[in-house]
């Protein structure tokens, strides 16, 4: 569980009206992604984790079960290997090769210290469909200590060759975004653009941390809890850093960078939890960005087609760009980035590629306690049986379920303080 409010400093937030783009259909039970954790085991302590590292595995029997419950509750696309780090699981082959033969598109998300490129053949034998690479620079990775944000893209640049040397898988990256990193963010999405014929998805995650202990207090069912010995700790980083916020910033250096679709927030229907913006271009240039018609379609289009939201699509389709064009008359973002390519002609002989940009803003606990989670949850993983929002398994972990969020009486507003302080006098 995450908090909200700590001094705002050097950025400015950007107007998006939730109105004007398109919302993801994704829901609980008819999704593009679930989240399976095979494992509790890293061979990182990266800062922003929120699981605790255990030396822990599941069984291929217990991943089973745990498949057994997305396919009860959850039509979905792809499922996100997780955990901990998958690879570090001893049959993490088997496991990909499980979630395909279901009928899933399998996608590892690792932070790829234990990938070697024979591995990833075996795992795209297995039925690969894709990886997430969660690099950033403060993972604390044997060599790269010390190595700014944008240093990290020659890590990033090696784990994206590889997989464009094996081919026919997706390639996409995470980093967590930190008030001391959220300046690199341009370059990351300058470094995207520039291999952006491999690099298929960028992921920008703000970080969170527990909700300010002097504010509020925790509660499982009626008692008290104490939030100290979950791994999610307080670290005296900013925690109210909003999609807007990364969208500001990469708009300091691409004034036209354009979101075109979103998840809100439980609570709060116009807060960005998710926000989508796929670009068209080359490595040289991007002509134009896909506008909320266009995302719609393809969800839309996905779903009659398979019956799925779409999650992750093949590495051809991010080669695609010119053909979509033709789909103009549908989308404002795509008539726009037409009228610009129509000015360079040569780009008619030339490839367009496809980048999607995802920037994801987890928990936000309100003033009154209520906690904004994503609407729509795409990262669901199970506990005991039903699925449960994979930020927040260690409160299940520790306390059984997850904790509710309850504001200190002097943390309340004027109205409600005075009727606790009432309240405790009358008992
Ligand atoms: S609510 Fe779901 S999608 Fe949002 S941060 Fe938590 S696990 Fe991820």
């Amino acid at each position: 569980m995450f908090h909200h409010k700590r001094e705002k400093t050097d950025t400015v937030t950007v107007a998006l009206d939730h109105r004007e783009l398109y919302r993801l259909p994704w829901t609980l039970p008819d999704n593009a992604i679930a989240w399976l954790e095979p494992t509790m085991k890293c061979n990182l302590a990266c800062e922003g984790c929120y699981r605790a590292n255990v030396n822990q595995h599941k069984s291929l029997d217990e991943v089973a079960r745990d498949l057994d419950v997305f396919a009860r509750y959850r039509k979905t696309d792809g499922i996100s290997i997780a955990g901990g780090d998958p690879l570090t699981h001893p049959q993490v082959v088997d496991i990909v090769r499980m979630v395909a033969e279901r009928g899933w598109k399998p996608i590892l998300n690792t932070n790829g210290l234990a990938l070697t490129e024979d591995l990833l053949l075996d795992l795209k034998r297995a039925g690969l469909f894709g990886l997430t690479f969660h690099i950033d620079s403060k993972q604390h990775r044997p060599k790269w200590k010390g190595k700014t944000e944008q240093e990290h893209n020659a890590l990033r640049l090696h784990f994206a060759e590889m997989v464009a040397r094996v081919g026919g898988l997706t390639c996409s990256f995470n980093a967590t975004v930190y008030q001391d990193t959220l300046d690199a963010i341009p370059d990351l999405v300058a470094w995207a653009q520039e291999h952006i014929d491999i690099v298929h998805v960028m992921v920008f995650i703000c970080y969170r941390e527990p909700a300010e202990p002097k504010q509020f207090d925790y509660y499982v069912g009626g008692t008290r809890v104490d939030m100290a010995p979950l791994t999610y700790a307080e670290t005296g980083q900013r925690i109210d850093i909003s999609a807007p916020d990364v969208v500001a910033k990469i708009r300091e250096r691409i004034p036209d960078f354009a979101p075109a679709a979103y998840l809100n927030g439980t609570e709060k229907p116009d807060s960005f939890k998710w926000l989508l913006s796929v670009r068209l271009g080359t490595s040289k240039r991007i002509y134009g960005y896909l506008g909320r018609k266009m995302v719609e379609l393809a969800q839309v289009w996905h779903h009659l087609w398979t019956g799925r939201y779409l999650a992750y699509a093949a590495p051809a389709v991010s080669r695609w760009g010119r053909s979509m064009l033709l789909l103009w008359p549908f989308d404002a973002g795509l008539r726009r980035t037409l009228l610009r390519a129509l000015r360079s002609p040569s780009l008619l002989f030339r490839r367009l590629y496809l980048q999607s940009i995802m920037i994801i803003s987890p928990v936000d606990v309100l003033a009154d306690g209520r906690q904004n989670m994503c609407d729509g949850c795409p990262d669901m993983t199970v506990w005991d049986g039903r699925l449960a929002w994979s930020c927040r398994l260690e409160e299940c972990i520790h306390f059984g379920q997850f904790a509710r969020t309850v504001p200190k009486a002097q943390a309340l507003p004027e109205a409600a303080k005075a009727e606790v302080v009432a309240l405790q006098r009358a008992r």
